[in-house]
């Protein structure tokens, strides 16, 4: 088996067992992004010479006894996550040119833990979009199809741990941004409760629903992932202090008593009947392993898209204010004067699915609108939060799909931004409550798609959903071996 298609726990163990060094480990990945990056597209910015360096760091570490499970792993992250002097882009024109002087939080921890860092991710210009087609710097393409998107907006998270250009990256999702690309990559993908994980250094899309997270090749990874980066932050006034438990133990222990609720809206409508007979499985596979599986409503989900839309475009519409010519990024020539500056800079900075975005929010904010959009909006979306809390009132875990497809082709819905939003049903609704979810593959489509399943569960217990997908992934692998592939 080739080096860089192990997990984070196999190769930990290879390196600590001095089986092999991390400078080798590095140089197989840095070898496998000069091979296959022009592409798939999945980096914008390569950081070869640093991740030389961490690589001599970690083995130090490794040699000396002071390493942990994550020190010498080559992992990438998401380019709206601020690295100290290393670009940050946010797949846009208007900071193409973006230094940052601080390291957010997250992938502080990540360096601390000894991981070795190979580069920064491709993305939709500032994680709007589903597809990775709105990026400045090119669309990204799925691995498993290069005729078809990856997903978005953590396309390139996705596609860079499905070819093998990463061991395990990191993501955001504001509406589905890690699970909806590790869907369609068939890869796992975990977006955390909201608070679990500090936001300090991610660049704001819509700051009342953006969560770092994972996106790793097993659930057990990402478990390991998520309990480095997790935890209060003095520096996020919304990262919670609570304690939160270690994910990775007992992540083996079943699902034998839990009561998983399958709603039957995520079953009707726009869903591919190979996405339905593959929920269908999983319930069958959750029933034998000693699981309770009942159906339920989730009467509001078919308002969740539009809430989401105009509360997410109205953050973004102040938070992307910023973005002004003046004090930082991408600045328009030839202005004449200040407001000039401002139009010109905005009007050549951003694309179009940006503008977009803004003028929505800008819409839904401005007096006389905000009471019959944005208030509604709220309001809708405490009454989806209440009817999750309720659910959770009787259940350990909703199932059912990450996305109603497989992935699509690339230009298939570039013109049709409303066909696109309505791709992000089934995973937008956790982020309006603020819930943990995960995705994991599970099937393939008779043409050779993975097909991505959903668990979603209570504020913090990040566990459950990790114990679930751990006996998902372990079906799927017995199956597997069963027929012969
Ligand atoms: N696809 C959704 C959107 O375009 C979600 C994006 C995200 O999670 N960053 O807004």
């Amino acid at each position: 088996m080739e080096l860089t298609s192990l997990s984070i726990k196999e190769l930990s163990k290879k390196l600590h067992n001095k089986d092999i060094s991390v400078l080798d480990v590095t140089k197989s990945y840095l070898d496998n992004i000069a091979k296959k990056d022009s592409e798939i597209n999945a980096f914008i910015t390569v950081t070869r010479e640093k991740a030389i360096e961490d690589a001599r760091q970690a083995q130090i570490q490794i040699n000396e006894g002071t390493s942990s499970t994550l020190t010498g792993i080559p992992m990438a992250v998401k380019d709206n996550m601020c690295t100290k002097g290393i670009m940050t882009t946010c797949a846009s024109k208007i900071l193409s040119n973006f230094i940052p002087p601080y390291t957010s939080t997250a992938v502080s921890k990540l360096y601390d833990s000894g991981a070795v860092l190979l580069g920064k991710l491709n993305m939709d210009e500032f994680a709007m979009g589903s597809s990775c087609e709105s990026s400045y710097f090119g669309p990204v393409k799925n691995p498993r199809d290069t005729t078809r998107v990856p997903g978005g907006s953590s396309g390139g998270s996705a596609a860079a741990v499905a070819s093998d250009e990463a061991c395990f990256t990191l993501g955001s999702d504001t509406g589905g941004s890690i699970r909806q690309p590790a869907s369609f990559c068939g890869i796992v993908g975990l977006k955390p409760t909201y608070g679990a994980v500090s936001r300090y250094g991610l660049v704001a899309f819509a700051s009342s629903l953006d969560q770092i997270g994972p996106i790793c090749k097993t659930v057990e990874d990402c478990a390991l992932v998520f309990d480095v980066i997790k935890g209060k932050d003095p520096m996020d006034s919304t990262s919670s202090s609570r304690k939160q438990e270690n994910c990775s133990e007992g992540i083996d222990s079943g699902v034998k008593g839990m009561k998983i609720a399958i709603p039957r809206q995520y079953l009707m409508g726009g869903i591919d009947s190979e996405v339905k007979a593959s929920v269908l499985k999983a319930i069958k596979v959750y029933e034998s392993m000693g699981a309770i599986c009942e159906e339920i409503d989730i009467e509001l989900s078919e308002y969740a898209i539009a809430a989401y839309y105009i509360v997410s475009s109205a953050e973004a519409s102040s938070n992307l204010a910023r973005y002004d010519g003046i004090k930082y990024g991408y600045r328009a020539e030839d202005a004449v004067d200040l407001s000039d500056l401002y139009r010109k800079t905005r009007s050549e900075g951003f694309g179009a699915e940006v503008k977009r975005r803004i003028m929505l929010g800008t819409y839904a904010l401005s007096s006389g609108y905000y009471d019959a959009y944005y208030k509604k909006a709220l309001q809708t979306r405490t009454l989806i939060k209440n009817e999750f809390d309720r659910i959770f009132d009787k259940y350990n875990l909703i199932l059912g799909p990450s996305a109603p497809t497989p992935a699509y082709k690339l230009g298939e819905k570039t013109d049709n931004p409303l066909e696109m939003y309505l791709g992000d049903i089934y995973t937008v609704a956790v982020n309006i409550a603020g819930l943990p979810a995960i995705s994991i593959p599970y099937e393939n489509t008779t043409n050779g798609l993975p097909i991505g399943l959903q668990l979603i569960g209570k504020a913090f217990d990040e566990k459950t959903i990790l114990r679930g997908g751990y006996v998902l992934e372990n079906d799927k692998r017995t199956t597997e071996v069963q027929d012969g592939v």
